[in-house]
């Protein structure tokens, strides 16, 4: 695979992101969506493979529907959890 490959930025992405687990840089929370019959296990989702220690964290079930759908809003730091209606 090559560097200008898109899909060479999600696998570095992703091992980063494995290897901060690991180390112990990144500790994996709940579910975003935890309630609405979250499934699985957790995995980290990257709104921008550039930064790849700026998960979100989802179970599989979530994690599929998120990929899924492009999130319209973009992801808010500060605004976590208040966008969470139900
Ligand atoms: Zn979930």
């Amino acid at each position: 695979m090559k560097p200008s490959d898109p899909r060479y930025k999600k696998a570095r992405a992703r091992w980063a992101t494995r290897y901060a687990i690991k180390t112990g840089r990144l500790v994996p929370g709940p579910c975003e969506m935890a309630g609405l019959e979250c499934h699985g296990k957790i995995e980290a989702h990257h709104d921008d493979y550039r930064k790849p220690l700026d998960v979100r964290w989802f179970c599989r079930r979530h994690h599929l529907k998120i990929d899924g759908h492009a999130m319209a809003r973009p992801f808010n730091k500060n605004g976590m959890g208040k966008r969470r209606t139900a």
